[in-house]
């Protein structure tokens, strides 16, 4: 994915919006898909890495003439802000997994919730939980640098980790790495929650911003929530921000019984995955437009 200028952000969906796992026919499918609603990308969920064949999927992504990025998440006995080593071991192992299989596909992006569980914890994290996270990342994002990935850090919100919750943290975060190739993804979804507006953190990030999805509050149909989306794509506009843009939304007529617990997806928002997307991806264009108008010169 390259970062063109202010008018050429690239526009994805995340492959939830398609299909739950990564077999060849899930995969050929979600590609198909994909392009025929007209987006640039696909972000490819690597929560069970060894379930995405990279070399194939390479492939199949050249035959479409599209390109990925990547996420991922850990579990509660894969946490690398844990204080038991072994279930730090088992995070670390998932997370290079993940960047083998991000870089076997071509990817230049692995973003996600890489810093903690994703899921709801029931204490603050652990005094030293920050710096050891941070040194764990370095060599994480070392490694990236050699296949020229950027890793990100994607902010969500209180229930979903106790780590990162506003663009603040994960500024502080990422200082504490020392690591060039480290991003800030924002999620307007988790903002609506956490920050105080959905301007100031846009604005507090600046070039770190690396990454951003798109969801409605209730993560369904975009425009039917309550979230001021085209306060945000403003401030996208005004930031000039030029990188990728991604449309997230889970129904549990896609995912996993295991990722609806993590998520608190308790209902179908939706069963048409198409037509979701496709006005997603309308919706979508229409506020950089409208955004750019407003805020840019001609
Ligand atoms: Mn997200």
């Amino acid at each position: 994915m390259t970062q063109g200028d202010a008018r050429s952000n690239a526009i994805g969906v995340h492959q939830l919006v398609w299909v739950p796992g990564w077999s060849e026919s899930e995969c050929d499918w979600a590609l198909q898909a994909t392009k025929q609603a007209g987006y640039d990308f696909i972000e490819i969920d690597l929560a069970d890495p060894s379930r995405v064949d990279g070399a194939r999927t390479r492939k199949k992504l050249a035959d479409y003439g599209l390109s990925a990025s990547c996420s991922t998440s850990l579990s509660f006995d894969k946490d690398v802000s844990s204080p038991d080593p072994d279930v730090v071991q088992r995070g670390e192992a998932l997370l290079l997994e993940a960047l083998d299989v991000a870089s076997a596909l071509d990817a230049h992006y692995l973003g996600g919730v890489l810093y903690s569980a994703l899921g709801k914890y029931t204490a603050p994290a652990a005094p030293g939980a920050e710096s050891q996270v941070a040194a764990l990342l370095r060599r994480l994002a070392d490694q990236a640098q050699e296949r020229g990935i950027t890793i990100g850090l994607e902010v969500v919100n209180r229930y979903e980790t106790n780590l990162v919750n506003t663009a603040r943290q994960a500024l502080a975060l990422i200082e504490l790495t020392g690591a060039s190739n480290m991003v800030v993804h924002l999620d307007v979804y988790h903002m609506n929650i956490e920050e105080g507006d959905l301007e100031r953190p846009v604005i507090d990030c600046g070039d770190r911003l690396g990454y951003v999805h798109i969801g409605e509050s209730h993560r369904g149909y975009l425009g039917t929530g309550t979230i001021d989306l085209a306060k945000f794509f403003r401030a996208l506009a005004r930031a000039r921000y030029s990188g990728p843009i991604a449309f997230e939304s889970f129904s549990s007529a896609v995912i996993s019984t295991e990722f609806c617990s993590a998520l608190g997806v308790w209902r179908d928002l939706w069963d048409d995955g198409e037509d979701l997307a496709r006005q997603a991806r309308q919706f979508i264009q229409q506020q950089l437009d409208a955004a750019r108008r407003a805020v840019l010169p001609d």
